[in-house]
Order: structure tokens, then sequence, then C-alpha cells
């Protein structure tokens, strides 16, 4: 089937955050090579259906600069090595696209010629259009900042339709649903809504970006088989923040 027969996509221009810790398979930390080819392939079906993909990866399975900084490191410093940390993530995932043949560029937010192009908007925008996956890493490159941040600016930035936000829960609930069972979940939510509950879809950064620009954030189950592709079709999978 080639890409015009496709049925309709809701979303063609995406934004996808990956947390580092999707990388890690079943490891406690780092990159597990066999999960993160499964991520590639679950992207590469949905680029194959004609979505135009931007990456934004964390690093957290490698290093959190947070956490460092609470033990006595300079933040500063600390959070250099997390950005370094999602460059690390977007070569792994690099690797695992080039394996199945899929088009992929890294863009980074901090200079590292010999891995990877530096972040150029209008050139991530080219790659997209050429039918290049976009993987932006180091964050926005620029200390006390998070991944969810980078991607909500990024998805600004590149006119990105939606944020698909890939968690292991499928969706935003009342309240923790593994600690209790009358957690309802939304399967829409509107910005000022989520402010009024205090639920947590993204850091507050990142959450205030989101709303001044009208970009809604899809959080969704990213590791149950097909929903990635059923999020792009406008499925009612996970919770929508509009
Ligand atoms: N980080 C940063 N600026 C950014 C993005 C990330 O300083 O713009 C650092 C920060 O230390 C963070 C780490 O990189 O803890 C890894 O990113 P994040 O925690 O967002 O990764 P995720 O939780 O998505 O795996």
């Amino acid at each position: 089937m080639t890409a015009q027969e496709q049925p309709e996509l809701k979303y063609k221009r995406i934004l996808l955050k990956l947390g580092g810790e999707s990388l890690m398979g079943r490891r406690s930390h780092g990159v597990d090579p066999e999960a993160t080819l499964r991520i590639a392939r679950e992207i590469s079906e949905i680029q194959a259906m004609g979505a135009e993909i931007a990456i934004v990866v964390g690093g957290g399975n490698i290093f959190r600069g947070m956490a460092a900084a609470a033990k006595g490191m300079d933040r500063g410093t600390a959070d250099y090595m997390g950005m370094l940390a999602t460059l690390m993530n977007a070569l792994a995932l690099h690797d695992a696209f080039s394996k199945i043949h899929v088009p992929v560029r890294v863009q980074s937010a901090i200079n590292a010629p010999q891995v990877a192009e530096p972040y150029i908007r209008q050139k991530a925008i080219r790659h997209m259009e050429k039918g290049r996956i976009v993987i932006l890493a180091s964050g926005v490159g620029s200390p006390y900042f998070t991944t969810d941040t980078a991607a909500a600016l990024r998805a600004v930035e590149i006119g990105a339709e939606a944020i698909l936000k890939a968690t292991k829960v499928d969706g935003i609930y009342t309240k923790d649903p593994k600690k209790h069972a009358d957690a309802i979940k939304y399967h829409k939510v509107s910005y000022d809504q989520a402010l009024k509950d205090k639920l947590r879809v993204m850091d507050m950064t990142a959450f205030a970006m989101c709303r001044d620009n009208h970009m809604p954030v899809i959080v969704f189950d990213f590791f149950t088989p097909g929903n990635l592709k059923k999020v792009v079709h406008g499925k009612k999978i996970g919770t929508v923040v509009y």
C-alpha cells in the first residue's frame, strides 16, 4: 500500500517524546539494543504511513542532573552530563533506524559535529519533508531544563500538530492507578482543568509552553504494540491534553 492509499492521519507532523528509560528494555539502566530496535520498528511503521516525525529523547536511563546535584554535584555540570546522556541515546536510536534502513538524522543542541548535526530548525523541517526521521538530542542545550521542555519548544518551532508523550501508563488518571483502585482515566482534559486538578502532565515550563501555544499533548502507553499507529490515526488512546 502506498502512503497515498493509507487512511487519513489525524496528526501528520508529530513530535514524539521518548523518555530515556524506554531504551532500557528490562535492564535497570543504560541501553538495550533489542528494545531500541523494537522502538525503531514501531516508529518506522507510522513513518511508512506518511507521518513526519521528530523525536526528542531523554537521558534518564543514563544520567539525571537533579539526582546528581542532590548528591553534591554542581547542578550546571550535572545537567550538561544529562544532556550528553540524551545524545548517547540519540545515537543508539540512530543505529537502530539505520539497521532497518529508515532514513534518519541526529541534530544536537550541544555542538558535537563528529556525531550529530547542530540543531537548525529549518534543516530539521527539511529532513522531515524529505521523509527522514529527525532525532533531536541534548534537550534545549541549557542546564535547568528537561527534555519535556525541549519537546514542547521544538514541537512549537517545527510546527508539529501534537506532542506524543510515550509512557508506560495508558494515560492520565485522577490519582495513581497503581495505588488507588478507584482512579479514573481522563480521555481528554483541558490545560486549565489539568492545572486545577493538579495533574502532572509535564514539568511546569513544558506545560506552560504547550498551553500558551495551543499544542496538544497525547500521553499514551507506547509499549503496547500498535498504540502509536492508533494515536496518529486519532483513535481514543491515552489522554489528550488540549
Ligand atoms: N537536561 C538539561 N537541559 C535540557 C534537557 C535535559 O539540563 O534541556 C539534563 C537534565 O539534567 C536531565 C537530563 O538532561 O535530568 C536528562 O533529561 P530528562 O531527565 O528530561 O530525561 P528523561 O526523563 O526524559 O529520560
